[in-house]
């Protein structure tokens, strides 16, 4: 039996960054991604960090707001209006998560849906589910790219989705449903997962659960992508399919890390550019 292909995130997001970059280099304006962070979580520094780095690699501008822990709602908010009124900023990314004390949702909503680059506010999350042109959320954006890259037109294929968050498995749903995939949409009440999954043609895992997804659950040929991402109590991270056992038995696979992580960075950067172009 021969390995799975692995699917280079890496490179596909470098090829997809290199295109953002020409675009971005003939615009006349210069397009600019504020983004908040809240707090001193150290992996959120570093996410953020990245994403800043990603856009002065591509010739965006970035503006990096940081607040301390303690910040109230009504600071929040008023940052939130500033940017949302400022011409010169494009898109607002407000990082997750938040300290405890701040409802994550009330600040999402409040940014105004031409600069909601994570694609989370309602008027977007609606236009998408109505297949109207939209600022799409970044992760399942990324992995629509990936999947066309690897498998070309996709319709008739079964696609099972494990996850449901609003974040990724809802909005994935739609972006497959929009390429005539036939979905299957699975979460923690499923009955008979292995079942459903050894019918999928594409698997994606998106539950934040370690190598949940065995060998057993693959169908030969089966185009499997991990999304998880779960950082480990021994410093390492794990994505939610043990890699090494479906490597042998699928056809197409994502590594953790080198899939889709790089891939939810590039497809912020074109939502930013899409804002910049669309203001
Ligand atoms: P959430 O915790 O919001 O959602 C997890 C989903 O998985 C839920 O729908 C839950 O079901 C389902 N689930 C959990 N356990 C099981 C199980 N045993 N069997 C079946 N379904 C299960 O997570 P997110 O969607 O935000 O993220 C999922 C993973 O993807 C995380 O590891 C996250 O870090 C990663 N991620 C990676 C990104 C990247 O760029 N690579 C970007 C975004 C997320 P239920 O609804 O019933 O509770």
């Amino acid at each position: 039996m021969c390995a799975a292909t692995i699917i280079d995130g890496k490179s596909i997001a470098k090829e997809l960054r290199g295109k953002i970059k020409e675009r971005v280099a003939a615009l006349a304006i210069k397009p600019c991604l504020a983004a908040i962070l809240v707090g001193d979580d150290p992996s959120s520094h570093i996410y953020v960090r990245n994403k800043v780095k990603a856009c002065e690699e591509a010739g965006l501008q970035s503006v990096l707001k940081l607040l301390p822990a303690d910040t109230q709602p009504a600071a929040l908010s008023t940052l939130i209006d500033t940017l949302n009124a400022d011409k010169n900023v494009h898109g607002i990314l407000l990082q997750l998560p938040l300290p405890a004390h701040l409802t994550a949702n009330d600040f999402i909503q409040r940014i105004h849906p031409a600069k909601d680059v994570d694609g989370l506010n309602y008027t977007n999350i609606g236009k998408l589910v109505a297949g109207l042109d939209t600022m799409t959320p970044c992760t399942p954006q990324g992995v629509l790219m990936l999947l066309q890259k690897t498998l070309g037109a996709l319709e008739g294929k079964h696609a099972v989705i494990i996850g449901r968050s609003l974040l990724f498995g809802k909005p994935m749903a739609q972006l497959l449903l929009q390429q005539n995939c036939t979905v299957t949409h699975c979460h923690s009440k499923t009955k008979d997962l292995p079942t459903l999954c050894r019918a999928a043609d594409i698997l994606i895992a998106a539950t934040g659960q370690p190598k949940m997804v065995e060998a057993s659950w693959i169908k030969p040929d089966a185009c499997v992508i991990d999304v998880g991402i779960t950082r480990l109590e021994n410093g390492g991270i794990s994505g939610d399919v043990d890699f090494n056992a479906v490597q042998a038995v699928a056809k197409f696979i994502t590594p953790v890390p080198g899939g889709v992580g790089p891939m939810t960075i590039a497809c912020l950067l074109a939502n930013t550019l899409k804002a910049a172009e669309n203001c």
